[in-house]
């Protein structure tokens, strides 16, 4: 199936109800039965089967009447893509450890199982129990991109469960979606019961009581136990819509001018919450998951134990929709992260070691906690990885620390743009000087190979922005061969595209055809540098992802469109889907220019705007202005607070990492001078010591 053109299978899955022998039990007490025994046979015809088959070292499976609700919690893409997702291992453990409460998984089943599936009337299953989609209460689905809607409805369908909310019944689950593609779920809005905004520890647990409180309700003697059909499923969403962090789209309607501009979204009944406010877990130490992290049975694309070692960004980088909508930053303490890998790595047997967040490097006391694991585990097989693509000595600092059990390969920067112009644009205050004292640093310690990550398409971008990256690429490589004729330095450059919640919203995004110009002018000036390799995705990969990304509630009949003409997996190579949604463009009649190459005003309404990441609408327009005038901002956390909006929301006063008051790993280079700006690793006290 590889390589080929994905097959029309399109919602051809036998009604529910008639599928024998998977349909619905009269109680929903009753186990209901496990695909197992069917599936089983179809495995030896499908590719890599052992991502089926279950039985992950700490699995759990909790007896299923011993629960009173149960969760199905789902990664919308294949098992060795979703797997290692951290968000889905937390909400797991936390469920799991209720009494009353179980959670199994789900992945996307690849194209050739799924055609087998349809064909034997099998649903898409958990990969505990393998007990089908449609009979669990909730169906849990994290969002970290919009590449997944297609493979949701698909799920939906094929686990037995009518794709619209509108056609679900009260015995049908709960469909949720989370994750940072949440934030504009308005594609997706007649699909989904409800979307889940921000951190989901605590409203997940909040969510479960609200399924048991109305499980109890339908049981003899409450108070929906005679309750017709629809009025179960309108008291079960009016309850969840009083959940704060929860947005139920059933219960808003966009309003449009006569030129079809949103003019904003309202709601249709009383008491619901006209804005929608992200939840935000204030002290990650309180959440200390996942403590007993899964063991993939089968080669997936992370294997490691990961421990999440900060969460939020202030950095402040225009384009980034992770930083935006997971301010403030919130830092898990040193001993927390030694004890959460030691006593991982010995449970788990994984020889990888995960630093994650957003900019690992950036964690106040991020010094002493590379020497403590590094000490740890000095001689062992056991290797420490941290993703950071800061662009300073001190990174490359810690990167040797990390290394000593390893080889010194490759570093990875992300200056992101060619120019200190466009830099100071997209707030990357990153100077041409510092990505060469950087390189330089990095080929004298031994490293052998950088990469470079870059953009094309950001706001304001010239031919002169786009030269650019070739020139910075040609001089970094320049410092490569002074430092060894063998070593490499790899560009990789993809194409912007702008996100809800930051500044960047309002700005118009590139057509492919200029992805492809710009691109093409790249190659052409590095054409004679054999040592530098340029990398790059296909300009049409940010087509769909572009449309679903700022889409309104209209767009959702594409995305309906595109799943019946058989899109799925629209983010794989294999899978070309992008014919499939032209035609769903032209069948819908909408336009993809008018949704993603044209640049909004600030009088239009935005089809997140009753969706509240905590950051001032006000503020970040000014911020998209300041963009546009080339200034500045700095990181809150070694400058003033320029008022975003977030930390009052959270009755927080200046973000700060754990300890309370300015702890500071670095100045940025060209601020000023560092701490550790000249790659000395500073010591424990010296890095606690930053006052406040
Ligand atoms: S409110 Fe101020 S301190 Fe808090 S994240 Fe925003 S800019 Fe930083």
């Amino acid at each position: 199936m590889l390589g080929s053109a994905p097959p029309s299978l399109g919602p051809t899955t036998p009604p529910r109800g008639q599928r024998a022998p998977f349909r619905r039990p009269g109680s929903a007490a009753t186990a209901p039965p496990s695909c197992w025994g069917a599936l089983e046979p179809l495995l030896p015809q499908v590719r890599k089967p052992a991502q089926y088959v279950g039985g992950e070292h700490n699995q759990r499976s909790t007896p299923w009447e011993a629960a009173e609700t149960r969760w199905l919690l789902c990664y919308p893409d294949t098992y060795e893509v979703g797997q290692p997702n951290q968000g889905i291992q937390i909400l797991y453990e936390l469920l799991n450890d209720r009494p009353t409460a179980l959670a199994e998984r789900a992945y996307a089943p690849w194209v050739d199982l799924e055609e087998l599936l349809r064909a034997e009337g099998l649903p898409t299953f958990s990969l505990e129990t393998h007990r089908p989609l449609w009979a669990f209460d909730v169906f849990g689905v994290t969002l970290p991109h919009e590449l997944g809607h297609t493979n949701l409805l698909n799920l939906l369908d094929l686990g037995g469960v009518a794709h619209r909310s509108a056609q679900r019944g009260a015995d049908d689950p709960l469909v949720l979606v989370g994750g940072h593609a949440a934030f504009n779920p308005e594609p997706l809005a007649p699909f989904v019961d409800a979307a889940v905004m921000g951190d989901g520890e605590e409203v997940t647990l909040e969510i479960d009581d609200v399924v048991r409180r109305h499980k109890a309700e339908r049981e003899p003697g409450g108070s929906l136990a005679s309750a017709p059909d629809d009025e179960v499923r309108h008291a079960l969403l009016r309850a969840l819509a009083a959940v704060e962090g929860v947005y139920v789209p059933a219960f808003y309607a966009p309003r449009y001018s006569d030129d079809g501009r949103l003019t904003r979204t309202v709601p249709t009944e009383g008491g619901i919450p006209a804005l929608v406010p992200k939840r935000t877990v204030q002290d990650l130490e309180q959440w200390a998951y996942p403590r007993k992290q899964l063991v993939p049975m089968t080669e997936t694309v992370h294997e490691r134990f990961s421990v999440e070692i900060f969460r939020g960004c202030t950095r402040g980088c225009r384009f980034c929709q992770a930083g935006m909508i997971t301010r403030p930053v919130r830092e898990r303490r040193p001993e927390t992260v030694q004890r959460l890998v030691e006593e991982g790595v010995a449970d788990t047997g994984f020889n990888e070691v995960g630093l994650l967040s957003l900019s690992s490097a950036d964690h106040s006391a991020i010094a002493p906690i590379a020497r403590e694991l590094a000490d740890t585990y000095e001689g062992t097989t056991t290797s420490l990885s941290l993703p950071s693509t800061r662009v300073d000595a001190f990174n490359v600092t810690l990167s040797n620390e990390l290394a000593r059990n390893g080889r010194r390969t490759g570093l990875t920067f992300a200056p992101e743009a060619g120019s200190e112009r466009l830099r100071a644009v997209i707030n990357k205050m990153v100077s041409e000087a510092d990505l060469l004292r950087t390189a330089e640093v990095a080929f004298s310690e031994g490293w052998r190979h950088i990469k470079l990550y870059f953009m094309v398409g950001l706001p304001t971008e010239t031919d002169e922005d786009v030269a650019a990256i070739a020139e910075l690429a040609i001089e970094v490589y320049a410092v490569a061969r002074r430092h060894g004729r063998a070593n490499k330095v790899t560009i990789s450059v993809g194409g912007f595209v702008p996100k809800p919640h930051t500044p960047f919203q309002w700005a118009a995004q590139d057509p492919p055809e200029e992805i492809r110009r710009k691109l093409t002018l790249i190659r052409h000036a590095i054409k004679d540098h054999r040592g530098i390799t340029l990398r790059t995705n296909d300009p049409e990969e940010g087509v769909i992802e572009g449309l679903l990304s700022r889409g309104d509630r209209r767009v959702a009949a594409v995305v309906e469109r595109a799943w019946q003409l058989g899109a799925r997996f629209d983010g794989w190579h294999e899978m070309p889907t992008l014919e499939l949604w032209r035609r769903a463009l032209a069948e819908t009649g909408v336009d993809l220019a008018w949704y993603s190459y044209r640049e909004r005003d600030q009088r239009e309404a935005l089809p997140w705007d009753h969706l509240d990441s905590g950051l001032d609408s006000d503020w970040l327009w000014e911020d998209w202005q300041d963009a546009q005038s080339d200034q500045q901002l700095d990181d809150c956390r070694w400058s003033a607070c320029y008022d975003c909006g977030v930390c009052p929301g959270l009755s927080l006063e200046h973000d700060t990492g754990y300890t309370g008051g300015y702890s500071l790993p670095v100045l940025p280079q060209g601020l000023g001078s560092s701490a550790a700006g000249d790659g000395a690793l500073p010591t424990a006290p010296e890095r606690y010591a930053g006052g406040g």
